[in-house]
């Protein structure tokens, strides 16, 4: 019984020193790199489309602590491309935050994950990314990403800002102190093609998760010190009619209320 009981647990250990083979095969991680991201703290927030790719991502790659907000319940109109909800989640009455901590300890036990049921505002940012090593924008309006965006500024935080909607997306690294911000890349909210929205234009679950796992990357990049392979300026992606380009923007805005 006993020896029976050993073995399973060598078993076990066998599997876990396996689970990260493929990950830490790719060069660029490596052994270290991989302990660099189970001891990585990353907060992302919103958990719609992008939110629950990104996440899902992470717990997968091994992520040490996920701190993951949203103040949402799954919709039937969100089954299309939110990769962690399905038709009993429906039913069961459960914020987006709840039922994605219970998916995500189903895929990797070993990830410590807080869960937040709230709407991100100027009185809680700041408490929400504190402490983090990198925070992740799944949120879906630009009033929000600058309110993050300038949370993260201030407190000296790196942030992956996303977005997605129709065929298109967008993607940049900001690192304070380095890169330009937001709102130096965009001083007020765009009221052109960069501001399409899910709800007015639709979405594909393709762009949905190919900006997500972008992001991801960005992410890993920044955690296992592979800075120079992070995106320098604006990314921007259209996968139905395949163009894919980065907008050069090395200097920050000198009229930037929040870089300056
Ligand atoms: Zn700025």
């Amino acid at each position: 019984m006993i020896i029976s009981f050993n073995i399973k647990l060598i078993k076990e250990k066998l599997l876990m020193k396996n689970r990260y083979l493929r990950q830490l095969a790719f060069l660029p991680i490596g052994k270290k790199g991989q302990k660099k991201i189970l001891e990585g703290k990353a907060t992302v927030i919103g958990l719609g489309g992008l939110g629950s790719n990104i996440v899902s991502n992470l717990a997968r790659a091994g992520i040490g602590f996920l701190k993951i907000i949203d103040n949402d319940f799954p919709d039937i109109t969100n089954l299309h491309r939110q990769i962690l909800f399905d038709e009993e989640d429906l039913i069961k009455k459960e914020s987006k935050s709840i039922i994605t901590k219970e998916k995500l300890k189903k895929i990797n036990s070993d990830v410590f994950i807080e869960d937040i049921y709230e709407t991100i505002n100027e009185n809680n940012v700041y408490e929400i990314i504190e402490n983090s090593d990198i925070v992740i924008d799944g949120t879906d309006n630009f009033e929000t990403k600058f309110l993050i965006n300038k949370a993260c500024i201030d407190m000296k935080i790196p942030l992956i800002f996303g977005s997605a909607a129709a065929s298109n997306g967008m993607i940049s690294s900001i690192i304070p102190g380095e890169t330009p911000c937001l709102k130096c890349i965009f001083p007020k909210i765009p009221d052109d093609k960069f501001n399409l929205t899910a709800m007015n234009s639709g979405v594909l679950n393709t762009i949905v998760n190919i900006v997500a796992s972008i992001q991801t990357t960005e992410a890993m990049k920044y955690l296992t010190g592979n800075y120079d392979s992070m995106i320098k300026g604006l990314l921007i992606i259209d996968i139905w009619n395949f163009n894919l380009d980065i907008i050069s923007i090395r200097n920050k805005n000198l009229n930037c209320p929040v870089c300056n």
